[in-house]
Formats: C-alpha cells, sequence, structure tokens
C-alpha cells in the first residue's frame, strides 16, 4: 500500500473521468517544504506565519523575515506559494514581544487582520517582507479572519502602498500580487459576493468555519460531537463559497483539516472544490481518493446533498 502511494508522488491530480484538481500543501516550518515537494503539491496553500512570531520576546524585523519568506519561496522553486498574515491572537501571544491585552474571549476578539490594523506598523513590516520575496518566485497573499470588504480594501492600499516605496528604494519585486481572504467566518461566507470584487482569490479555513458557524470551540474536547464539518449548515456555507468564487472567475481552495481528511474528498468534490490545500503528509493518499472518484456524478449529487439533513448526508456519503 505505502509503495503504491509513493508512486503517485509525482502523479498529475485528476479524479477517474480525468478532471484536473489541483493540491497544494500547508506549510509551517522550514522543513515543510521538502515534504511538500517530495509529495508532488501543486504549491503552497496556506504558509502560517505565526511560527516566526512564537515563544520568542521579540518581533522579528523586515529582515528577519524576509529571509524565512524567501527561503520557502526558492525551496519551492518556482510553484506559487500562499503566505497568510500573521493570525496571532490574544489565546497565543504570550510569549511574542506583541504583549496583547488580556481577553475575556479572544477566539472573537483582536486576532488576525484585526490585529494587523489595530498594529499597522506591525502589519506593514510583515508586508513589506511578503512582497521582497516575491522577486524570487510567484507569491501570493492570503488574509485571516475577514469579516469585511472594508479589511480587504485597506489591506490593499497597504500593499500599494509599500510596493511603491519597495520600488522607489531599488528593490525589484513583481508587478502585481495576488490578494486573497481566508474565508472562516461565517460573516465572510455569507456576505461574499459583496467582498469577491476585492479578491483575487479566497481560501475556506473550515477548522474556523465550523468553530465559528456551530458555536463550538475547536479546542474543546468535551464539544467534539458539535464541532461537526457535515452539519448541514457548513455543507451550505462551503457550497456558497465555492459557487461564488468561481462565477467571479476566482480560485477557491479549502485549507482546513477537511481537506486532508479522505472521508471528505468526495463530498468536497461533489460540492464544487478544485483546490485542496493539507499537511503535505496527506497529499498522497487524497491524490488517490480523488482517482476514484467520478466528479460529474458527484457534482449531481450536491442538490440533494445541501437538502438533506445530517443523517441524510451520513447516508449518501457512505454510497461513495
Ligand atoms: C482554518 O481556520 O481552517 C485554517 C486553515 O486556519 P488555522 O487552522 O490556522 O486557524
Ligand atoms: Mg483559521
Amino acid at each position: 500500500e505505502g509503495r503504491r502511494l509513493a508512486q503517485l508522488a509525482h502523479a498529475e491530480t485528476r479524479t477517474r473521468d480525468g478532471s484536473t484538481i489541483r493540491l497544494f500543501a500547508n506549510a509551517e516550518l522550514p522543513n515543510d517544504v521538502a515534504q511538500a515537494r517530495a509529495n508532488g503539491a501543486d504549491g503552497i496553500g496556506l504558509y502560517r506565519t505565526e511560527f516566526l512570531f512564537l515563544q520568542r520576546h521579540h518581533l522579528p524585523d523586515e529582515d528577519e523575515q524576509f529571509q524565512a519568506y524567501r527561503e520557502l519561496v526558492l525551496g519551492m522553486g518556482g510553484l506559487p506559494v500562499t503566505i497568510r498574515t500573521l493570525d496571532l491572537g490574544a489565546d497565543k501571544a504570550d510569549t511574542t514581544g506583541l504583549a496583547l491585552t488580556r481577553e475575556p474571549n479572544p477566539a472573537l476578539g483582536m486576532r488576525g487582520v484585526r490585529l494587523s490594523m489595530h498594529r499597522p506598523a506591525l502589519f506593514a513590516t510583515q508586508m513589506r517582507a511578503i512582497l521582497r520575496a516575491s522577486a524570487y518566485g510567484p507569491i501570493r497573499i492570503l488574509v485571516p479572519m475577514v469579516t469585511s470588504a472594508e479589511e480587504l480594501r485597506a489591506t490593499r492600499a497597504l500593499v500599494d502602498i509599500c510596493a511603491r516605496d519597495l520600488r522607489s528604494e531599488g528593490h525589484e519585486i513583481a508587478d502585481h500580487f495576488d490578494l486573497g481572504a481566508m474565508i472562516e467566518v461565517p460573516a465572510a461566507a455569507i456576505a461574499l459576493p459583496s467582498m469577491i470584487g476585492y479578491v483575487d482569490f479566497v481560501a475556506i479555513g473550515t477548522n474556523d468555519l465550523v468553530q465559528y458557524t456551530l458555536a463550538a470551540d475547536r479546542n474543546n474536547d468535551t464539544l467534539s460531537h458539535l464541532y461537526d464539518p457535515l452539519h448541514p449548515a457548513i455543507l451550505r456555507l462551503v457550497a456558497d463559497t465555492i459557487k461564488c468564487g468561481h462565477k467571479a472567475g476566482k480560485a477557491v481552495s479549502l485549507c482546513g483539516e477537511m481537506a486532508s481528511d479522505t472521508r471528505y474528498t468526495a463530498l468536497l468534490l461533489a460540492l464544487g472544490l478544485t483546490e485542496f490545500s493539507m499537511h503535505s503528509g496527506a497529499l498522497l493518499e487524497v491524490r488517490d481518493r480523488i482517482a476514484g472518484c467520478e466528479r460529474p456524478a458527484l457534482l449531481k449529487l450536491a442538490p440533494k446533498l445541501l437538502r438533506a439533513d445530517r443523517e441524510g448526508i451520513t447516508a449518501i456519503l457512505a454510497r461513495l
């Protein structure tokens, strides 16, 4: 079995009927890049930048961040790299030198793009480092915890200012930067038609989308029966997000844990997903699962899946 999977390492990702699916890797640590390439990822779909900020007392400066992003981009050898801007909040910020005030409810607090807007100098430092890395390969910028078009407009404005400054300082950077939003708060999924014009792509973050939609803490084991990626509300939000993105001609990926779980692969194809991003250890299994799927037949199941109750969803999936 291991050997059979290993042969898939550099195979194209296709469904049985020949539809091309793109598989990206999630990355956090420098070593993740080697495994992503070894397993034939089409690029990095989510690079979590938090680790640069954790377990330390001082914030990483522009050069330190630039070195890390450049190494990542070079490591991917010309494949697209999606760098997510800082997604820290009061739950994790104890050791970062960020000195965030304690909050009674960090999940609903000053985190992700909210923190970036609140600390514009911090955001600009990171943005400059990301843009400088674009001289070494294709990058895309991904913004976490977005709830409004204003946050995207403000981010785009910052990208433009940083790009202009860097060029006038003599840096050679890319001509254009794809900007994307994480869809991980229900408001973003529901109001996506009002935001889609401000982004080049979206990435569905089901880890948080499930938590916020179902009001069930993703880290609370006693609520794990409620933290359910197959809840009808989740299927609806994921399906609507994919549809809205594709209708506008924008790429839509899904980078939560759901993407790496082969129990959900057929379901996600049925909901229209064509881009998955996952920890690189799961790439081969998911590629293998995709190869066994008939995309047209799955797409026909979508209306039924979206009308079904939870039991009905399980029953449909059990037959796939
Ligand atoms: C998500 O929320 O699904 C996600 C990919 O981001 P993180 O797990 O880093 O919150
Ligand atoms: Mg998230």
